[in-house]
């Protein structure tokens, strides 16, 4: 077994804000039945010291970044997770990266340096015996791990794969940073972690990590152009010949349909209706579960409602995020009776709009992979997707060519254009109202497989290539 330690900033069951969670949390489980033992790293927020079984503490630091810190071993599911106690740093209110009322923590690249600084440590001396062969960094957060490594480990340090879930998010901060960091000044260069004059964490993963990869394949090729990269095209075209897109899975067993057959489905969109006080109506019903963000194209949706209600569609959505956009669907929700709203974030009502749901929209501007589709696609809930990213790698489009196999599960329209939403909309409309073709439609859709096995063995295969032995 290839021993693997897994640097997430947010984990399934323990912390989930997006995405990162579910894989972070799925791929232990996956790589096992592929030669990887993987154990996770997580920041000791309150919700995972609390959600750990049979902890116990592993070494301590008497100053790390500021304050007297511990490694914490545990359990939680089938999974093992190292937990860095450092209460100067998460012990705190809100979210795993902000405050309860939406902003940053100020401190946010210590928070992540000292968990970088736990992997190193952990790379470097083990941790009760345990000494990982590779690294698997997540975003960001775990950027600067390949950076304390040249320090600390010159020779014999564990293989690193730096992994991009969303190149939005560049871990930025100012360059006078470098000394509270216990960054090399040599290292703020362009060839180094310096990023339009500031410090990146994620440049600092992307420039020294053995091997990079992101989400899906079309991701990977967005990445490496300048309109989509981020700023990052550059460094990730010199670094070509080492970037995978390995698309996502989802577990299986966690996102089982609670229905055989499609027509299974009818109970729980009559219940769905019924909880959100929704008339019958003739068009489908169609569910979205996302962050409300500029990202996911929520206000796309909002401004294309018309071409969807016209046609006897009805909307339910479940979000929460920037006020302007929660604003306009509760804007929509009053003026519209076939629309409802519910801000928030809430695991439970997710799972019954993905059940009940004859279609799930995903009108993002750019998705590195994308989830809910997937979830979509196992319940028989077609997806109206924007053609981007892992959008664009998982949905068959019910096109004239799709059509004449009999291959299609959703539907697509360029990503950011409202007038090939409202298209979308109305073509998905128009075959609703030819039942065996839905109905077909969605067999397809509950046969697309969705599970991690062929990008597991991906995985598998970079660990065992990049591995210390
Ligand atoms: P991102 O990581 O950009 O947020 P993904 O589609 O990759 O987007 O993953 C989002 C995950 O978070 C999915 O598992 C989705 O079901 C879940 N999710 C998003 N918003 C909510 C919410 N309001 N309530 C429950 N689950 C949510």
């Amino acid at each position: 077994m290839t021993r693997v330690l897994s640097v997430a900033p947010e984990c399934v069951p323990l912390i989930k804000t997006g995405g990162l969670a579910d894989v972070a949390g799925a791929l232990p489980a996956a790589l096992a039945e592929c030669g990887v033992a993987m154990r996770t790293l997580l920041p000791g927020y309150p919700a995972v010291l609390g959600g750990l079984a049979d902890t116990r503490s592993e070494r301590r630091w008497d100053d790390l970044f500021g304050g007297p810190a511990r490694l914490l071993q545990g359990r939680a599911g089938d999974g093992v997770f190292y937990a860095l106690d450092a209460p100067h740093l998460y012990d705190r209110p809100g979210g795993p990266y902000q405050d309860a009322d939406g902003r940053d923590w100020p401190d946010n690249d210590i928070r992540f340096a000292a968990l970088c600084r736990a992997a190193t440590d952990i790379a470097a001396d083990g941790a009760a015996g345990w000494r990982p062969q590779a690294l698997h960094l997540h975003d960001w957060q775990a950027g600067l791990v390949p950076a304390y490594l040249r320090g600390a480990m010159p020779k014999g340090a564990p293989g690193t794969l730096m992994t991009i879930h969303n190149i939005a998010f560049a871990g930025a901060t100012p360059a006078d940073r470098l000394g509270v960091l216990d960054l090399p000044e040599a290292g703020f260069t362009s060839e180094g972690f310096e990023f339009y004059g500031r410090i990146s964490t994620l440049k600092a993963g992307l420039v020294w990590a053995d091997r990079i990869s992101t989400v899906s394949p079309t991701y990977a090729a967005e990445l490496m152009r300048p309109e989509t990269g981020g700023g990052f095209d550059g460094v990730l075209r010199a670094r070509a010949e080492d970037v995978s897109g390995i698309l996502n899975g989802i577990d299986l067993e966690a996102w089982a349909p609670p229905f055989r057959s499609p027509r299974g489905k009818r109970r729980h969109k009559a219940a769905l209706r019924a909880e959100f006080g929704l008339p019958q109506a003739p068009g489908p019903l169609c569910v979205v579960v996302s962050r409300l963000t500029h990202q996911k194209g929520i206000d796309l949706l909002v401004d294309a409602l018309p071409a969807l209600l016209g046609q006897g569609g009805q909307l339910i959505v479940l979000g929460s995020g920037e006020p302007a956009l929660e604003a306009a669907l509760r804007g929509a929700a009053d003026l519209y009776r076939n629309v409802a709203v519910r801000i928030g974030y809430d695991e439970a009502l997710s799972r019954r709009l993905i059940a009940g749901g004859d279609a799930i929209l995903v009108p993002s501007r750019f998705e590195p992979c994308g989830l809910t589709q997937l979830y979509g696609l196992r319940h028989a809930t077609l997806p109206l997707v924007a053609l981007t990213g892992g959008l664009a790698d998982t949905v068959i489009a019910a096109n004239d060519a799709a059509l004449k196999i009999g291959v299609a599960t959703g539907f697509t329209f360029a990503p950011g254009d409202r007038t090939a939403l409202e298209q979308a909309l109305s073509g998905m409309c128009a075959t609703y109202r030819q039942p065996d073709l839905w109905a077909r439609m969605q067999k397809n859709a509950m046969r697309h497989p969705v599970d991690w096995g062929a990008s597991a063995g991906r995985y598998a295969a970079l660990f065992a290539a990049i591995a210390h032995r």
